[in-house]
């Protein structure tokens, strides 16, 4: 379930699709079809095709949303997926502050909305068949809206909880793990609300209970990844480099200057961008906290992963 079709490129991100977007589109037509029937005279598959066509396309819209504000602050964008519940945006590297993290991930339900307001707003201008398919897009781009913007991760909702927790407290991991929580929780309760209707209303549908449980499961799958990541990156702010210091030997020559504060991710990029054997590490007042040799990193490196 894996594999991916790359179909192209845009915005300079790969466009890679999963089979089970296919699988997906077929039975929306069916479901759409019994829906859209007795309304129009169009031949009710030819609508149900357009809707759905224009859905996926509107999810490509969302999707985009998020790469053009992401490249906008200079990050790269490896690729945007469109599968079975939608889309998801690759972006390599995280954002560097609360605001960024807000705005990119913020941008993709807004797109949404914006495009259910749109479609709502000049539906009653057309009757018949393109006045229903409009109702149906601005409808149906309302609720992913609405949906993505659930404050549990990975949904955009999640990622602008952890935004708002990183912007009032300063702590970008607090609001990680609140809003990977909530997501697990959502993920039980979409499980719980639509398997309760189904047991209250006895016309309730089975197809309600599968979408039900793809939908839990990628909440539960998402927000436990969000968990894991963030369990790593934890481990990795314990590297902290006076602590890896060695203060007795003395400074090699060759030796470079590092900050005797950097720890984590900042470390290693530092030593990444001036590789050497061994660093200098200095105090913010200049005095010399000790010698940092790149085999230390690397054993305590190790350990964290
Ligand atoms: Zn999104």
């Amino acid at each position: 379930m894996n594999r991916a079709w790359r179909v192209g490129r845009v915005a300079g991100a790969d466009l890679l699709i999963k089979p089970s977007l296919l699988i997906m589109g077929v039975v929306l037509v069916v479901v759409f079809a019994t829906r859209f029937d007795d309304r129009t005279s169009t031949n009710p598959y030819v609508l149900a095709v357009a809707f759905v066509v224009g859905l996926y396309a509107s999810v490509l819209v969302h999707e985009l949303a998020h790469v053009v504000a992401a490249r906008g602050y200079g990050m790269t964008v490896q690729s945007v997926t469109l599968h079975l519940l939608g889309g998801e945006t690759l972006i390599e590297g995280e954002s560097r502050t609360p605001l960024q993290e807000l705005w990119v991930a913020g941008v993709g339900p807004l797109a949404s909305a914006a495009i259910g307001g749109a479609c709502l707003a000049v539906d009653d201008l057309f009757s018949g068949t393109v006045g229903a398919l409009l109702t149906a897009m601005g409808l149906v781009n309302l609720l992913v809206a609405a949906f993505n913007l659930i404050p549990g991760l990975p949904l955009d909702g999640g990622r602008v909880l952890r935004a708002l927790i990183w912007g009032v407290t300063g702590r970008e991991l607090v609001g990680i793990r609140v809003a990977a929580w909530i997501g697990r929780i959502a993920a039980v309760a979409v499980l719980a609300v639509v398997a309760g209707l189904l047991v209250a209303r006895e016309d309730g549908y089975l197809l309600d209970l599968v979408v039900a449980i793809l939908v839990a499961g990628f909440l539960w799958t998402g927000s436990t990844q969000a968990l894991q990541r963030l369990a790593s990156r934890e481990r990795l702010d314990g590297l902290v480099a006076r602590e890896l210091a060695d203060t007795v030997t003395p400074v090699p020559a060759g030796a470079l200057e590092l900050s005797a504060d950097l720890r984590g991710e900042a470390l290693l990029r530092a030593i990444s961008a001036r590789p050497a054997d061994h660093y200098v590490l200095t105090e913010t007042d200049g005095t010399v906290a000790g010698v940092l040799s790149l085999t230390a990193v690397d054993t305590a490196f190790r350990r964290t992963t």
